[in-house]
């Protein structure tokens, strides 16, 4: 099957640069490994995604960026990406299923994952008390105690979230300071649920049958250990790129996000990458979309010019 262009990931760096290369009217294909929205579904709600002013579910968003995109004639479809093979100009995608695809450019769009904290207990509990999901998961831990690790934006945005539920949220952070935007940081911190946990790493989870019931912690100043009384843990100490399907096809960074210029070409021709697994500083919707936009103009030079 041919396309002039096959676009990797379905979240919103993938979904918009669709959008813009069927308005080119280039034959566009999406192939999305779950549903199309990618770790925006993941998020109760999006206030900082300029047109909604009061903010909007992150499942919604992803429906109405997937609809938009489709009526212009985007094709999705659900498929693993096994590997990239490149014929002279011609791109072939082949699926784990064996299924392949042709295109005269890729966009690779396929996001990053949450990093696990790699401790004892993290795999053992993962589902029955261990969480990187706090939209998917937040509504079993009513009137429960729940740890969040991390002091980033995630962290800080769904320890508030998780407190529409838990009787009491702790965050553990590395440091004394956290790393997430002031307005989540203050409204974390007129929480009365929100307890910080300060330079202070996660050091095992234990439980039983029913699942996770203690987080030692311990304080990495004064090497003092302490077991918090929880039922669940939450990890947000950031992200991994999926890029290991690209097995070398094109130029990493030190911590494998692809490298792009300032069109989203990565090293090989006519191959694109955009939105969070792109080596960049500021990983956001708003600049998924935008990445996802020029992503697709290159893309449609790049065709013009070499094919
Ligand atoms: P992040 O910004 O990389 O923050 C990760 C946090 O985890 C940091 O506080 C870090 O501590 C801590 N950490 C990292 N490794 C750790 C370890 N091994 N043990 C303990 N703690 C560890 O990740 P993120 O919060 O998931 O955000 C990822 C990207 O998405 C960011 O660009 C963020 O701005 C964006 N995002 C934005 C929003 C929003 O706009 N509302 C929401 C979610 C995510 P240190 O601070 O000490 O490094």
């Amino acid at each position: 099957m041919k396309y002039d262009v096959v676009i990797i990931g379905g979240g919103p760096a993938g979904l918009t640069a669709g959008l813009y290369t069927s308005r080119a009217r280039l034959k566009s294909l999406l192939i999305e490994k779950g549903l199309p929205g990618g770790l925006v579904t993941t998020t109760e709600w999006v206030e900082n995604y300029p047109g909604f002013e009061e903010g909007i579910m992150g499942v919604e968003l992803a429906r109405k960026m997937e609809k938009q995109a489709v009526r212009f004639g985007l094709e999705i479809i659900q498929g693993t990406v096994y590997g990239i093979v490149l014929n002279n100009n011609i791109k072939k995608i082949i699926l784990e299923d064996n299924q392949q695809y042709e295109a005269k450019g890729i966009i690779l769009a396929t996001g990053a994952h949450p990093r696990p904290l790699r401790i004892e207990g993290e795999n053992q509990f993962r589902g029955r008390g261990v969480s990187y999901c706090a939209t998917c998961d937040g509504a079993f831990y009513r009137e429960k105690r729940i740890a969040v690790v991390g002091g980033g934006d995630s962290a800080v945005q769904e320890a508030i979230f998780l407190t529409k539920f838990a009787e009491i949220v702790y965050v553990i952070h590395r440091r004394d300071e956290l790393r997430a935007e002031k307005i989540l940081q203050e409204r974390a911190f007129s929480n009365p649920k929100i307890k910080f946990v300060w330079n202070s790493v996660a050091d095992k989870i234990d439980g039983d049958d029913a699942g996770v019931n203690v987080l030692h912690v311990k304080d990495i100043k004064t090497g003092e250990k302490s077991a918090l009384d929880v039922q669940g843990v939450f990890i947000y100490i950031g992200y991994n790129p999926n890029t290991e399907f690209l097995k070398g096809l094109v130029a990493l960074n030190e911590n494998n996000y692809i490298i792009t210029d300032e069109n989203m070409s990565a090293s090989v021709p006519g191959i694109f990458a955009a939105g969070d697994v792109r080596n960049k500083p500021l990983k956001q919707i708003a600049t998924a979309v935008g990445d996802g936009a020029t992503a697709a103009m290159a893309a449609e030079k790049y065709i013009e010019e070499n094919f």
